[in-house]
């Protein structure tokens, strides 16, 4: 991975190098952390950070469903990130930024009310989390094995680093069977998400997306649907079979990090053309001059360092 020099933890920048934790750090055992994955452009009036309150308030949010008292605001927290890509100085095109709370060092044992909670605040350049030719041609996508957990034993509206558990399993399937991402079904076998982005799916003009009944409650998904209700397209909330999906017209996937990313292929079967669709490209392009600064309609998302 790419390095910074910075790296905000507990209130002070450190230098990369020095943002350390020990290795009996209660996390590191029993795997109560939080994360976010927030993202900034280079525009025109250089980088601004997409929906940084949003991203925000989501790990604030996350540390209170897992029981963790992160001891800062919300605007203290936002203000440390605006800091953090400041005095780093990067150069690239965009930056990912990695805001997360653990627990650390002092008390083992899963009982973790009186383990310290750490605050970090990290960012580095990143290139295309599903590849650039990913972003043209798209994916190819495997229904993984792996299930989300029922919602009866797992809090997948917390972004939990505990979840990544299942989305690694399933990601490495994937993988493994020849794919680039794995797509998750929940419990009652439909559709939840990819192990690290939200799905949607076109059908006779209208785009699909599921709730978030067992999903990440996700910015980007949500940045898209007001998007597309925008230029008139009829969107629908509703739960996706695996049947719905082998006979979409289009299909893509959505996120801070995979942003919008074309699937071309799911299980053996071509989506639509097997390329990516018109309303994903159009979809995709006006994502770019949103995040990107272009379109003065979204600017309000917008938080220039
Ligand atoms: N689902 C999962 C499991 C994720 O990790 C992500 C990436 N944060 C998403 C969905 C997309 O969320 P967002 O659009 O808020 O980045």
């Amino acid at each position: 991975m790419n390095s910074a020099k910075y790296i905000w933890m507990n209130g002070e920048f450190k230098a990369w190098n020095d943002a350390q934790t020990h290795v009996l750090s209660h996390t590191l055992h029993y795997g109560n952390g939080v994360i976010e994955g927030t993202k900034a452009y280079k525009t025109a009036k250089g980088y601004a950070i997409f929906r940084l309150n949003d991203h925000t308030k989501r790990l604030k949010e996350s540390a209170k469903m897992t029981l963790m008292d992160i001891p800062y605001s919300v605007e203290e927290m936002n203000q440390a990130q605006i800091e953090l890509l400041r005095r780093n100085e990067f150069q690239g095109d965009n930056v990912y930024i990695r805001p997360f709370a653990f627990l650390g060092y002092g008390v083992m044992g899963v009982y973790h009310k009186n383990a310290p909670v750490e605050t970090v605040m990290a960012a580095w350049e990143w290139g295309a989390y599903l590849g650039e030719e990913g972003m043209q041609k798209g994916i190819k996508l495997k229904i993984v094995s792996m299930t989300r957990p029922a919602n009866t034993s797992n809090m997948g509206k917390a972004k939990a680093t505990a979840n990544y558990l299942n989305s690694q399993m399933a990601k490495y399937e994937a993988i493994d069977c020849g794919y680039e991402e794995a797509l998750l079904l929940d419990d009652q076998g439909y559709v939840a998400e990819a192990s690290g982005a939200s799905f949607f799916m076109v059908k006779n003009g209208v785009l699909i997306t599921p709730p978030n009944d067992n999903s990440l409650e996700s910015i980007t998904q949500k940045t898209v649907i007001e998007v597309a209700q925008n230029m008139g397209i009829k969107v629908e909330r509703r739960r996706i079979s695996r049947e719905d999906v082998y006979v979409a017209d289009e299909a893509f996937l959505t996120g801070t990090a995979a942003e919008i990313t074309p699937v071309r292929i799911i299980d053996a079967r071509e989506i639509g053309c097997g390329a990516r669709g018109e309303m994903t490209e159009k979809l995709q392009s006006t994502y770019f001059d949103i995040v990107f600064g272009r379109n003065k309609e979204y600017e309000h998302y917008l938080t220039y360092i």
